[in-house]
Protein backbone atom coordinates (compact mmCIF):
# COMPACT_ATOMS: atom_id res chain seq x y z
CA UNK A 1 0.00 0.00 0.00
CA UNK A 2 1.12 3.08 -0.86
CA UNK A 3 2.19 5.63 2.21
CA UNK A 4 0.19 9.00 2.87
CA UNK A 5 2.96 10.96 1.16
CA UNK A 6 3.65 8.81 -1.98
CA UNK A 7 3.06 10.61 -5.48
CA UNK A 8 2.58 9.60 -8.60
CA UNK A 9 4.77 12.02 -10.23
CA UNK A 10 6.22 9.76 -13.16
CA UNK A 11 9.52 10.72 -15.01
CA UNK A 12 7.07 11.97 -18.31
CA UNK A 13 4.80 14.37 -17.56
CA UNK A 14 1.66 15.48 -19.71
CA UNK A 15 2.69 19.11 -20.64
CA UNK A 16 6.34 19.36 -19.77
CA UNK A 17 7.02 22.61 -17.54
CA UNK A 18 8.60 25.33 -20.01
CA UNK A 19 12.49 26.65 -20.68
CA UNK A 20 12.11 29.40 -18.20
CA UNK A 21 9.11 28.57 -15.70
CA UNK A 22 8.26 31.42 -13.03
CA UNK A 23 9.59 29.18 -10.29
CA UNK A 24 12.54 26.34 -10.44
CA UNK A 25 11.05 22.91 -11.25
CA UNK A 26 11.88 21.64 -7.48
CA UNK A 27 9.62 23.69 -6.11
CA UNK A 28 6.79 22.91 -8.69
CA UNK A 29 7.51 19.10 -7.89
CA UNK A 30 7.18 20.22 -3.92
CA UNK A 31 4.02 22.36 -4.47
CA UNK A 32 2.34 19.93 -6.51
CA UNK A 33 3.65 16.82 -3.88
CA UNK A 34 1.94 18.77 -1.59
CA UNK A 35 -1.83 18.89 -3.06
CA UNK A 36 -1.37 15.15 -4.62
CA UNK A 37 0.10 14.18 -0.75
CA UNK A 38 -3.27 15.41 1.15
CA UNK A 39 -5.38 12.09 1.62
CA UNK A 40 -8.60 14.12 0.09
CA UNK A 41 -6.67 14.43 -3.35
CA UNK A 42 -7.54 10.47 -4.38
CA UNK A 43 -11.44 10.73 -3.32
CA UNK A 44 -11.90 14.03 -5.09
CA UNK A 45 -10.30 13.26 -8.43
CA UNK A 46 -10.77 9.81 -10.35
CA UNK A 47 -9.86 10.71 -13.74
CA UNK A 48 -11.78 13.96 -16.31
CA UNK A 49 -13.48 13.70 -19.38
CA UNK A 50 -12.84 17.13 -19.68
CA UNK A 51 -16.76 17.25 -20.75
CA UNK A 52 -17.23 20.54 -19.17
CA UNK A 53 -20.02 19.99 -17.41
CA UNK A 54 -18.44 21.40 -14.24
CA UNK A 55 -17.64 24.65 -15.31
CA UNK A 56 -21.42 24.93 -17.24
CA UNK A 57 -22.81 24.98 -14.24
CA UNK A 58 -20.34 26.54 -12.08
CA UNK A 59 -21.71 30.20 -10.82
CA UNK A 60 -17.89 31.36 -10.97
CA UNK A 61 -17.45 31.09 -14.29
CA UNK A 62 -19.79 32.68 -15.36
CA UNK A 63 -18.22 35.90 -14.04
CA UNK A 64 -14.61 35.01 -13.81
CA UNK A 65 -12.15 34.53 -15.89
CA UNK A 66 -11.95 30.52 -14.53
CA UNK A 67 -13.06 27.06 -15.30
CA UNK A 68 -13.19 23.81 -13.03
CA UNK A 69 -13.09 21.92 -16.37
CA UNK A 70 -9.28 23.60 -16.55
CA UNK A 71 -8.11 23.37 -12.77
CA UNK A 72 -8.90 19.70 -12.94
CA UNK A 73 -7.26 19.11 -16.01
CA UNK A 74 -3.84 20.77 -14.54
CA UNK A 75 -4.32 18.02 -11.89
CA UNK A 76 -5.00 14.90 -13.86
CA UNK A 77 -2.04 16.06 -16.44
CA UNK A 78 0.11 17.10 -13.89
CA UNK A 79 0.84 20.26 -15.39
CA UNK A 80 3.20 21.62 -12.65
CA UNK A 81 3.39 25.17 -14.05
CA UNK A 82 -0.33 24.96 -15.13
CA UNK A 83 -0.98 24.47 -11.56
CA UNK A 84 1.21 26.89 -10.34
CA UNK A 85 0.25 29.18 -12.70
CA UNK A 86 -3.60 28.65 -11.45
CA UNK A 87 -2.98 28.83 -7.97
CA UNK A 88 -1.53 32.61 -8.54
CA UNK A 89 -5.40 34.03 -9.06
CA UNK A 90 -7.82 31.45 -10.65
CA UNK A 91 -8.58 29.60 -7.63
CA UNK A 92 -9.33 32.16 -5.54
CA UNK A 93 -12.43 32.60 -8.11
CA UNK A 94 -14.54 29.32 -6.80
CA UNK A 95 -17.46 30.17 -4.45
CA UNK A 96 -16.88 26.94 -2.75
CA UNK A 97 -20.63 25.91 -3.39
CA UNK A 98 -19.76 22.45 -4.75
CA UNK A 99 -22.20 22.80 -7.47
CA UNK A 100 -19.64 20.93 -9.88
CA UNK A 101 -18.89 18.17 -7.34
CA UNK A 102 -22.52 17.11 -7.23
CA UNK A 103 -22.63 16.55 -11.40
CA UNK A 104 -19.48 15.62 -12.62
CA UNK A 105 -20.13 11.95 -13.99
CA UNK A 106 -16.71 11.33 -12.58
CA UNK A 107 -17.50 11.89 -8.98
CA UNK A 108 -14.94 14.49 -9.04
CA UNK A 109 -14.87 17.44 -6.62
CA UNK A 110 -13.28 20.29 -8.78
CA UNK A 111 -14.36 22.40 -5.48
CA UNK A 112 -12.75 20.53 -2.91
CA UNK A 113 -9.55 20.27 -5.39
CA UNK A 114 -9.31 23.53 -5.48
CA UNK A 115 -9.55 23.88 -1.69
CA UNK A 116 -6.50 21.58 -1.57
CA UNK A 117 -4.36 24.60 -4.22
CA UNK A 118 -5.94 27.12 -1.62
CA UNK A 119 -4.70 25.53 1.48
CA UNK A 120 -0.96 24.71 -0.48
CA UNK A 121 -0.49 28.38 -2.01
CA UNK A 122 -1.17 29.38 2.14
CA UNK A 123 1.85 26.62 3.08
CA UNK A 124 3.68 28.26 0.83
CA UNK A 125 2.45 31.95 1.68
CA UNK A 126 2.06 32.92 -1.82
CA UNK A 127 1.60 36.68 -2.52
CA UNK A 128 -2.12 35.21 -4.36
CA UNK A 129 -2.95 34.23 -0.77
CA UNK A 130 -2.05 36.90 1.29
CA UNK A 131 -3.60 39.27 -0.77
CA UNK A 132 -6.91 37.27 -0.51
CA UNK A 133 -6.66 36.92 3.42
CA UNK A 134 -5.89 40.15 4.18
CA UNK A 135 -9.43 41.45 4.52
CA UNK A 136 -10.15 38.96 6.64
CA UNK A 137 -8.04 39.38 9.64
CA UNK A 138 -10.73 42.09 11.14
CA UNK A 139 -12.60 38.78 11.12
CA UNK A 140 -10.18 36.80 12.65
CA UNK A 141 -9.20 39.37 15.37
CA UNK A 142 -13.25 39.36 16.10
CA UNK A 143 -13.16 35.34 16.13
CA UNK A 144 -10.16 35.63 18.69
CA UNK A 145 -12.02 37.98 20.95
CA UNK A 146 -15.36 37.86 21.12
CA UNK A 147 -15.58 33.73 19.08
CA UNK A 148 -18.06 35.56 16.57
CA UNK A 149 -16.92 36.21 12.78
CA UNK A 150 -18.96 39.11 12.45
CA UNK A 151 -20.78 41.45 14.49
CA UNK A 152 -23.03 43.68 13.48
CA UNK A 153 -21.03 46.71 14.46
CA UNK A 154 -18.75 45.03 11.62
CA UNK A 155 -21.65 45.91 8.70
CA UNK A 156 -20.78 48.99 7.74
CA UNK A 157 -20.55 50.92 4.01
CA UNK A 158 -16.96 50.78 4.42
CA UNK A 159 -16.21 47.32 5.36
CA UNK A 160 -18.91 45.71 2.43
CA UNK A 161 -17.61 47.91 -0.47
CA UNK A 162 -18.67 45.09 -2.92
CA UNK A 163 -22.53 45.16 -2.54
CA UNK A 164 -22.34 48.22 -4.34
CA UNK A 165 -25.80 49.90 -4.26
CA UNK A 166 -27.34 47.50 -1.84
CA UNK A 167 -25.21 49.05 0.52
CA UNK A 168 -27.50 51.35 2.01
CA UNK A 169 -29.55 49.16 2.71
CA UNK A 170 -27.33 48.42 6.16
CA UNK A 171 -27.85 51.84 7.04
CA UNK A 172 -30.61 51.00 9.91
CA UNK A 173 -30.71 51.85 13.87
CA UNK A 174 -29.03 48.64 14.51
CA UNK A 175 -28.34 49.82 18.71
CA UNK A 176 -32.08 50.08 18.87
CA UNK A 177 -33.01 47.39 16.55
CA UNK A 178 -30.96 44.80 18.28
CA UNK A 179 -32.28 46.33 22.05
CA UNK A 180 -35.82 45.20 20.60
CA UNK A 181 -34.45 41.07 20.32
CA UNK A 182 -36.18 38.94 23.32
CA UNK A 183 -32.69 37.51 24.05
CA UNK A 184 -30.67 40.03 27.00
CA UNK A 185 -27.50 38.17 24.48
CA UNK A 186 -28.26 39.80 21.82
CA UNK A 187 -29.17 43.25 22.56
CA UNK A 188 -25.81 44.12 21.75
CA UNK A 189 -23.92 45.45 18.45
CA UNK A 190 -20.33 44.76 19.60
CA UNK A 191 -21.29 40.50 19.46
CA UNK A 192 -23.23 38.60 17.75
CA UNK A 193 -24.38 36.19 20.17
CA UNK A 194 -22.28 35.49 23.57
CA UNK A 195 -19.57 32.82 23.37
CA UNK A 196 -18.62 31.73 26.95
CA UNK A 197 -14.41 32.09 27.52
CA UNK A 198 -14.04 28.21 28.42
CA UNK A 199 -15.81 27.72 24.86
CA UNK A 200 -13.28 30.25 23.46
CA UNK A 201 -10.04 28.88 24.45
CA UNK A 202 -10.99 25.45 23.32
CA UNK A 203 -11.25 27.04 19.65
CA UNK A 204 -8.01 27.91 20.24
CA UNK A 205 -6.72 24.70 21.01
CA UNK A 206 -8.40 23.25 18.10
CA UNK A 207 -6.70 26.08 15.98
CA UNK A 208 -3.10 25.28 17.33
CA UNK A 209 -3.66 21.64 16.60
CA UNK A 210 -4.87 21.40 13.31
CA UNK A 211 -2.15 23.93 12.06
CA UNK A 212 -4.33 26.90 11.47
CA UNK A 213 -1.66 29.38 13.69
CA UNK A 214 0.36 27.74 11.84
CA UNK A 215 -0.77 28.84 8.64
CA UNK A 216 -1.52 32.35 9.84
CA UNK A 217 2.18 32.89 10.68
CA UNK A 218 3.52 32.24 7.20
CA UNK A 219 0.69 34.34 5.57
CA UNK A 220 0.47 37.26 8.50
CA UNK A 221 3.40 37.30 10.96
CA UNK A 222 1.79 40.68 12.63
CA UNK A 223 -1.53 39.47 12.70
CA UNK A 224 -0.35 36.16 14.50
CA UNK A 225 1.41 38.36 17.18
CA UNK A 226 -1.39 39.95 17.45
CA UNK A 227 -3.57 37.26 17.79
CA UNK A 228 -1.55 34.59 20.22
CA UNK A 229 -1.12 37.59 22.61
CA UNK A 230 -5.13 37.67 23.00
CA UNK A 231 -5.01 34.27 23.11
CA UNK A 232 -2.48 34.20 26.23
CA UNK A 233 -4.73 36.69 27.89
CA UNK A 234 -7.38 35.04 27.58
CA UNK A 235 -5.97 31.93 28.57
CA UNK A 236 -5.24 33.78 31.41
CA UNK A 237 -8.62 34.68 32.36
CA UNK A 238 -9.62 31.36 32.24
CA UNK A 239 -7.16 30.00 34.81
CA UNK A 240 -8.17 32.90 36.97
CA UNK A 241 -11.81 32.14 36.84
CA UNK A 242 -11.24 28.28 37.32
CA UNK A 243 -9.44 29.39 40.63
CA UNK A 244 -12.04 31.72 41.75
CA UNK A 245 -13.97 28.76 41.01
CA UNK A 246 -12.19 26.57 43.23
CA UNK A 247 -11.65 29.19 45.97
CA UNK A 248 -15.65 29.36 46.32
CA UNK A 249 -15.88 25.80 46.45
CA UNK A 250 -13.47 25.42 49.46
S1 LIG B 1 -14.15 17.41 -13.65
FE1 LIG B 1 -15.89 16.11 -14.16
S2 LIG B 1 -17.44 17.52 -14.99
FE2 LIG B 1 -15.49 18.59 -15.01
S3 LIG B 1 -14.65 18.27 -17.06
FE3 LIG B 1 -13.80 16.64 -15.73
S4 LIG B 1 -15.21 14.91 -15.93
FE4 LIG B 1 -16.29 16.72 -16.73
S1 LIG C 1 -17.27 24.78 -5.98
FE1 LIG C 1 -16.14 26.37 -7.11
S2 LIG C 1 -15.59 25.37 -9.03
FE2 LIG C 1 -17.26 24.18 -8.14
S3 LIG C 1 -19.15 25.01 -9.03
FE3 LIG C 1 -18.81 26.08 -7.07
S4 LIG C 1 -17.67 27.92 -7.61
FE4 LIG C 1 -17.52 26.52 -9.37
Amino acid sequence: MESATATRIQEHIGDPVSDSPEVGREKLEEIFQDIQSDFRFDHELNGCLNCGICTATCPAAHYYDFSPREIVQLLWTENLEGIYDAMQEKIWACAQCYTCAARCPFDNSPGGLIMLMRETAIKHGMESARNVLRPFSRVMLKLISTGNQLSPDMITADGFADWGPNVSKIDAPLEILRKAIPMPTLNTTKTAWEVNLKTSVELYTIWEETGVLDQLETIDENLFDVITDIMDERRDDLDDWLEEQENDDD
